[in-house]
């Protein structure tokens, strides 16, 4: 028996046995070909580009991707085999090298992907697995070749691979594949997303996987804990058959809870939102019983597209949302990119600290007609529900009245062409800055709400990057001096009587919502799957315990000491979680 820890990017446990599949194994030998043939082959080539781009037609009308996110990734596959210049490297490079089709596209793909691989951005990095899907395609194609038999399964499986294309994890059949897990990847990954948003268990970034893999043994894929089980044991199957048992006891206990409010012990209401990157996640918000969305992380629309999102994939994107919400409130972040967040290589001056660099409403007020063009957007979304406007990492009064003056000129254009807008429209920040949490009192004069972005708020204030895996210990958002200024910013936004959520990620932390219960958070805006639990909670305490809780806290000079507080005062509660 083998136990492998990774990194958990799709919850729940499969268990099943292995199989191996490897997205990198054709290996094109160089073939010469004559100048005679030169004509011919490259004729083969745009005829397998062109049967390419139908088949994809033909996955998109047969509605096989009905969520939205994939078939966003299979635009981004159009997109590149219908890239003019794409092809004229491949055609360029028989031409030149006189070899045959399925080689220079194998040797021009994998060159393209091997320079995304290698570029130090996990967005643009984990493009590269797109980038061997459609070399998988168009060699196919050009060969002939059968799919994996992945796609004639009859038994069930857990896939094991060095990495899996989007392509390959949206085709998976979930009658059959349980689970996956990759050596390589990351949380941001298409693949990992599109594992989300299937609901198949997942594990990546195991490193080696190649050991010897007993063809009959069991495989564990625990996408809780980011641990994969080789060859599991009798009593450790036992163990985890109980474990998958009690997971999906405790899913359905809770989904009891979802038409029940979000109201303590003593009777205080608490809000529940949902965080979403694509508008179609807005229903499963619903579906786990939240109050609508507190943080709609638009920055996704930049990084999915290719090329830049246009007013009209702005406004789809926002009417799809409001849509499903009805008249429940939608909080619309502008852009967020940079830092950790690149759509692409050429797209930003190479910093040498990008997240101190030129991220997020700095760099929309840089690019004013790119925020313009989302920010008209947002105020033709705003007549068709609740719809609120959020700037991210304000650090100062002068940003935040640049940003309005902004969206006040945007104002001025839509009323000279009479377009329609929510002249009241709600406009608030995000306090994740020591900065601004120090100064909340002057920005609140000027906000309609705050929301408290603790994951950067923690990373700015610890100078702890959150990304990186060898200081992850040092992020903690139980540090005193983080939770001074939580203190502040509520006491902040209560004076001035403006709205105050927090969505970061400690929003989800069961350890964590008494004490921000107790500190006078009554919004919260998190991940959909965690809803449930968090309601769960927050019926399970009276305001007064939290109360106590964060006084008790108030008085610690040590994160050891309040996690293990915050960890006792949970544990009493839901144990289920521990
Ligand atoms: C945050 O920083 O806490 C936040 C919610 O924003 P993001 O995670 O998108 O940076
Ligand atoms: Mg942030």
């Amino acid at each position: 028996m083998e136990i492998r820890k990774g990194t958990a990017v799709s919850p729940g446990i499969a268990i099943a046995r292995p199989m191996v599949i490897d997205s990198r194994d054709y290996r094109i030998p160089r073939r010469s070909i004559m100048t005679s043939q030169r004509t011919a082959e490259i004729k083969r080539v745009r005829r397998a580009f062109a049967r390419a781009i139908q088949e994809l037609d033909e996955l998109e009308s047969a509605k096989r991707f009905e969520e939205s996110k994939i078939r966003d990734i299979f635009a981004v596959h159009m997109r590149f085999l219908r890239d003019k210049t794409f092809l004229k490297r491949i055609t360029d490079f028989i031409n030149k090298e006189l070899v045959t089709g399925e080689y220079a596209v194998s040797m021009i793909l994998r060159e393209i992907a091997s320079h995304f691989a290698g570029i130090d951005d996990p967005y643009i990095s984990e493009r590269a697995a797109d980038i061997y899907d459609i070399e998988k395609r168009l060699l196919m194609q050009l060969l002939g070749r059968v799919e994996d038999n992945v796609e004639h399964l009859r038994d069930e499986v857990v896939i094991l691979a060095h990495d899996l294309t989007p392509t390959q994890t949206a085709g998976f059949n979930k009658s059959f594949v349980k689970g996956f897990a990759t050596e390589r990847g990351g949380r941001t990954s298409h693949t990992a997303i599109v594992a989300r948003s299937l609901g198949i268990p997942a594990v990546v970034a195991l490193g080696d996987l190649s050991s010897e893999i007993p063809p009959d043994c069991t495989v564990i894929v625990d996408g809780n804990r980011g641990v994969v089980v080789i060859d599991a044991d009798e009593e450790t199957l036992r163990q985890y058959t109980q474990y998958a048992r009690q997971i999906s006891e405790f899913a359905s206990e809770l989904n009891v809870l979802r038409d029940l409010p979000a109201q303590t012990r003593d009777g205080i209401r608490i809000e529940l939102l949902g965080n979403i990157e694509f508008p179609d996640e807005t229903e499963h918000v619903l579906q786990k019983g939240g109050d609508g969305i507190g943080l709609y992380r638009t920055e996704f629309l930049y990084l999915y597209g290719g090329a830049e999102p246009t007013e009209e994939d702005h406004y789809h994107a926002y009417a799809e949302a409001i849509h499903t919400l009805k008249d429940k409130p939608v909080v619309i972040r502008t852009m967020d990119l940079g830092a950790d967040k690149m759509p692409h290589s050429d797209w930003h001056p190479h910093e040498a600290n990008p997240a101190l660099g030129l991220r997020s409403i700095r760099y929309c007020l840089q690019d004013l007609p790119m925020f313009k063009t989302q920010l008209r957007a947002i105020l033709r979304a705003s007549v068709l529900g609740d719809v609120r406007a959020m700037f991210p990492l304000i650090t100062n009064l002068q940003e935040l009245r640049q940003a309005k003056m902004i969206l006040r000129d945007v104002m001025e254009d839509l009323d000279e062409y009479d377009v329609p807008y929510n002249a009241n429209m709600q406009v608030g920040i995000m306090i994740e800055t020591p900065s601004s949490a120090l100064t909340a009192g002057f920005l609140a004069q000027e906000s309609d709400f705050f929301s408290i972005g603790t994951n950067d708020l923690i990373q700015y204030t610890l100078a702890v990057d959150r990304a990186n895996e060898h200081v992850t210990t040092l992020f903690s958002a139980a540090e005193p001096a983080v939770l001074r200024l939580l203190r502040g910013v509520i006491q902040d936004a209560h004076k001035a009587r403006i709205g105050l959520s927090l969505c970061g990620e400690i929003a989800s932390d069961p350890e964590f919502i008494m004490l921000l219960l107790g500190m006078g958070v009554r919004t919260l805006s998190l991940a959909a799957p965690m809803i449930p639990e968090v309601k769960k909670i927050i019926r399970s305490v009276s305001i007064e315990e939290c109360g106590d809780l964060a006084r008790q806290v108030a008085t610690l000079d040590s994160s050891r000491q309040i996690k293990n507080i915050l960890r006792d005062a949970a544990m009493k509660i839901l144990p289920e979680t521990f």
